[in-house]
Order: C-alpha cells, then structure tokens, then sequence
C-alpha cells in the first residue's frame, strides 16, 4: 500500500472526509466511521506508519503524545471520569485493518476484559 493509497494519509491530507476532533502539525483526530462504543475514536499520526512493528527509535514522541491527545480528548469529550480505553491493534490476528497506526479512544459502555 502507497501512501495515496491509505485512507487515514488521505484524511491527514484532507483529500478524504472524517468527522474531525483535533488536528495539529503531526496528529489528527477523529470519529471511527463504524463506532463499537458511543464514544470512538481514532488518534493517529499524520506520518505514514504501517504499524506498530514499524516503530523506530524516532517515533518515541509521537507515540507518547498519541496518548496525550486521547487523553485530552476524553477530557474534552467528558468520558475521562467514567473511564475510557485505549488500544492498538497490530497485525492480523490483533484484528488491524488498516495499515497506518492509530490509537483506538473507546468509552462510554461498560466493557470487558479480555477483548475478544
Ligand atoms: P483497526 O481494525 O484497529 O485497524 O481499526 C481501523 C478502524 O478504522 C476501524 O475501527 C474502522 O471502522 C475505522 N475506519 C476505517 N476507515 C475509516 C474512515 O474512513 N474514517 C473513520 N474510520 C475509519
């Protein structure tokens, strides 16, 4: 997959529509097209990452201000209290989908754990 290829290079772009909840020079947020809680949400890197095993040394920051933006945006959002979780999913069995990392902001239900 080339970066003109990928959905979520395409919503960084704005080349692709998305329900918008943040934006900044290396992050964007938004609401998942297909919601599993009534808050989902998907924080992601405006760089093209494939996935988690793709990580380098470099994206140490990134990674850590991902969560730093899901925080906020459960703050923002009014979830942050109640609680909310966060996930990654990475490779096929993980259930990933699409190959540019994004940090899953999930909250609103009850949930259980283990995940299935
Ligand atoms: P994954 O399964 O962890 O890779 O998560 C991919 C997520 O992206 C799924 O929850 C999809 O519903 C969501 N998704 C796919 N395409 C779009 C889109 O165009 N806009 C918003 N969410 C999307």
């Amino acid at each position: 997959m080339t970066e003109a290829d990928c959905i979520f290079c395409r919503i960084a772009a704005g080349t692709a529509p998305a329900d918008e909840l943040y934006r900044d020079e290396a992050i964007i947020a938004f609401r998942d097209l297909h919601p599993q809680a009534p808050v989902h949400v998907l924080v992601v890197p405006r760089e093209h990452i494939p996935s988690l095993l793709d990580l380098e040394p470099r994206h140490a920051e990134i990674v850590g201000r991902l969560h730093l933006v899901a925080r906020s945006l459960a703050e923002r959002l009014a979830v942050a209290d109640r609680g909310y979780r966060t996930v990654f999913n990475c490779g096929n069995e993980a259930g990933q989908s699409v190959w540019h990392i994004h940090l899953h902001l999930l909250a609103g239900r009850p949930m259980g754990w283990p995940p299935w």
